[in-house]
């Protein structure tokens, strides 16, 4: 970040499904500078911080009023004044369409083509300049500013939950695409044929189809409904209903013939898309993350295993492969960054 102006305060963003969190950072440019200068990881605690349920009126009019007041709250808490420049970095469960802020398709929230940016810098004012960010972007940099890639320069980030995502930063900066879609992994393809898992995207075959964590939700669902029986059920108290993966890694880890055997199918996929990935982009750290991965650690070493099946040792053998560090602040950190660095203000 040296070479780039930056500010003492900051205001992080993160809007998600459920939940909305607001927080104030004094000096987080100059944190991940010195970050970046070590290659050690450094958690910033914000100096102030809100969260809220994002509500049941959806509106996008509703949602920014929402964000427009814990955005006065922070600042206030910290003492701000209403004319010291302060970036906003809003980081966002959605699909963007451009470096405006505009939403193409947001399920979390039931947005589609809305312009989020324009409306929430016309409340913010000249004094907040706002960013709109994808949410696993947001991550990517924050993880890259003062997490688990720092000091890193080529970073790819993918992030395994309900769904997954990832980003990418090249040479430093945030790799946002022609449309602002750049990173999205979780829709490369690992099937392709008609009867390919069909993915809440629209297409098939799509990675995040097979390993998301919905999507092995409720295939394990399916299966034990259908009478599998497995160790998992007796790992979840006796009820199928109430086996997640964790319980079906766990049942892996054990030797269980039908969890081993899902994992053996699906932890390949994984490795391809992630493999792929990694020869077309030649990072020199990759950093995983998300609920999904962070409870499966039997799935992981499958994929990473099958990862150098996949990926040529050229560009494999100088690749650092670390797990995330900040894990629910990363997107705050991250869009506060960003917002900070002077991207995509609009
Ligand atoms: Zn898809």
């Amino acid at each position: 970040m040296s070479g780039i102006k930056t500010h003492p305060w900051v205001v992080g963003v993160d809007l998600g499904g459920s939940n909305l969190r607001v927080a104030a950072y004094r000096e987080l440019g100059a944190a991940a500078a010195s970050c970046r200068a070590s290659g050690k990881p450094l958690a910033q605690a914000p100096a102030a911080v809100v969260k809220r349920p994002v509500g049941e009126d959806r509106r996008v009019e509703a949602i920014v009023e929402r964000i427009v007041s814990c955005v006065h709250e922070v600042l206030g808490q910290v003492g701000v004044s209403r004319v010291a420049v302060v970036p906003v970095g809003v980081g966002v469960a959605a699909m963007l369409s451009d470096r405006k802020g505009t939403v193409a398709n947001s399920p979390h929230l039931g947005w589609r083509d809305v312009a989020f940016g324009p409306a929430i810098a016309r409340r913010l004012g000249p004094a907040r300049p706002v960013g709109v960010y994808n949410d696993v972007n947001a991550i990517t940099y924050g993880e890259f500013g003062v997490g688990a890639g720092a000091g890193a320069r080529d970073l790819l980030c993918v992030y395994v939950g309900t769904g997954i995502g990832g980003g990418l930063v090249m040479n430093g900066e945030l790799v946002e695409g022609a449309t602002n879609c750049a990173g999205e992994i979780g829709h490369v393809k690992v099937a392709w044929t008609e009867d390919a898992a069909p993915c809440n995207c629209g297409q098939r075959g799509c990675v995040e189809a097979y390993v998301g964590g919905s999507y092995v939700q409720a295939r394990v669902r399916r299966e034990l409904e259908g009478g599998v029986r497995s160790l998992a059920i007796d790992l979840a108290g006796g009820d199928a209903a109430a086996v997640n993966p964790g319980h079906v890694d766990a049942a892996a880890a054990e030797g269980d013939p039908w969890a081993l055997a899902l994992w053996t199918e699906l932890a390949p996929l994984f490795a391809v898309a992630l493999g792929n990935a990694i020869t077309l982009v030649n990072p020199d750290r990759v950093v995983l993350g998300g609920g999904m991965l962070g409870r499966t650690p039997t799935l992981r070493d499958q994929a990473l295993l099958a990862l150098s099946l996949v990926t040529p040792p050229a560009l494999l053998d100088p690749v650092e492969i670390v797990m995330a560090t900040l894990e629910d602040d990363a997107g705050l950190v991250g869009s506060a960054l960003l917002a900070d660095a002077g991207v995509s203000l609009i």
